[in-house]
């Protein structure tokens, strides 16, 4: 039976999310320079973090350093632990979902069944695994795209196989910030909330759970072209430079709100230039195929 750790805030132990960041900061890498430190007093209290270890400086004491100095000022974050070794292909299922069903015979039986010590298999998962560890940290059930937090029960203990994007919607009406710590706005998980909220094609898939074989149904489509919002998120967007890296932050609502005007104003945005992407060129029949339906409909 595997653990979960649990860290439950009670009336008598609030989670400490209003404090501001007073030096170092995020997620993994170098986080006490001044510029670092400047940038996240500029944003506040709750964080969602993506942190990317890659070509970041080594730091003294190593990443756990990092993360009891960015839980030493920050209070409550939430990181992804997604795990896609999960996924299995069926035979079957709806067409335009870009998978070949019936191709995973021979990669369905190593996938992994989700538990909550299931290790992060994203890129880079140093940060996110090392937080995991942390004491009182607590892991949502969603088994590919599963989070863990500190402080953050109230945006993780609810989480369905069919609504990914569920901790984010609530780390949105608590004000929180995400942070991009060396991460590319690709990894930015928040925008496929606001593709999913103007409507945007979804995709579906299928995971391993120890209740068997769940659908998962509104995946997201591809991130690549996400790099895009940041034209339109100007001031909006806290960017300094950090050991060679960008660590950019942002209030997840604003950033939602942004992105969800620019999807209805063009609902091509944000997809990634790649002529053979075949997510992002499913996403654009699926637009089409609507101003037809819009067209005849007024004809
Ligand atoms: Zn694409």
């Amino acid at each position: 039976m595997p653990t979960r750790a649990t860290h439950r805030p009670s009336p008598s132990n609030p989670p400490k999310a209003q404090r501001m960041v007073s030096n170092a900061a995020t997620s993994d890498s170098p986080a006490t320079k001044p510029e670092a430190s400047g940038m996240l007093k500029a944003s506040a209290c709750l964080r969602r973090a993506h942190v990317h270890t890659q070509a970041i400086s080594p730091v003294k004491g190593g990443l756990n350093t990092l993360i009891g100095a960015l839980l030493s000022t920050i209070d409550n974050v939430m990181m992804p632990e997604f795990t896609f070794s999960t996924l299995v292909i069926p035979s079957s299922g709806p067409s335009d979902n870009d998978i070949i069903y019936g191709s995973g015979e021979k990669t369905n039986p190593l996938a992994n069944v989700f538990s909550f010590d299931l290790p992060s298999d994203m890129e880079d998962p140093e940060a996110s695994e090392s937080f995991r560890h942390f004491p009182n940290t607590y892991r949502s059930s969603h088994p590919v795209f599963s989070f863990t937090g500190l402080g953050l029960d109230i945006a993780l203990i609810n989480h369905p196989a069919d609504d990914p994007y569920a901790p984010i919607r609530v780390l949105r009406k608590m004000n929180g910030w995400v942070l991009l710590a060396g991460a590319k706005p690709s990894h930015n998980f928040s925008i496929h909330l606001a593709e999913k909220i103007t409507g945007r094609k979804q995709f579906v898939r299928w995971a391993l759970t120890s209740e068997g074989i769940r659908e998962i149904p509104n995946y997201p489509g591809c991130p690549d072209g996400f790099h895009k919002l940041n034209y339109y998120l100007q001031e909006e967007l806290h960017s300094v430079q950090v050991g060679g890296e960008t660590w950019q932050a942002i209030n997840i609502d604003t950033l939602i709100n942004v992105a969800c005007a620019l999807l209805k104003d063009d609902p091509f945005a944000l997809l990634c230039n790649e002529i053979n992407c075949p997510r992002c060129n499913l996403v654009r029949e699926s637009i089409k195929a609507q101003y037809a339906r819009q067209w005849q409909s007024e004809h």
